[in-house]
């Protein structure tokens, strides 16, 4: 089992687990959604404002929600509510850009 453990979170001061969908992330829960929030909120201003994405930001949200979702998925067995309420929040911005994006009120940028 131990083969699959990927250590603990990377940020200063934090010693939470990784989970194993988040290997690549190298953060814990908390601080992936915190992140990604971050991430999310920026893209949805700029849906707001008219602004364009890239197409880089918009992988990375939709990689932010695969994530969210695999997170779910493997927290099934042992719900942590508030864990739970934040991905939910976070999958209901991100379904916003992506709605944004779907309705091409937004343009995306593309590398030349
Ligand atoms: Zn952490």
């Amino acid at each position: 089992m131990n083969a699959t453990v990927p250590g603990n979170c990377h940020r200063a001061g934090c010693a939470s687990r990784i989970p194993a969908a988040l290997t690549s992330a190298q953060l814990c829960l908390d601080h992936f959604v915190d992140e990604a929030f971050v991430r999310t909120d920026e893209a949805l201003g700029r849906c707001r404002e008219g602004r364009s994405l890239d197409s880089e930001g918009l992988e990375w949200l939709l990689s932010d929600a695969l994530a969210v979702v695999k997170n779910l998925e493997e927290g099934a067995d042992e719900p942590n509510p508030e864990q739970r309420d934040r991905m939910l929040e976070l999958l209901l911005v991100l379904s916003n850009v992506h709605e944004y994006v779907a309705n091409q009120s937004v343009r995306i940028k593309r590398p030349a």
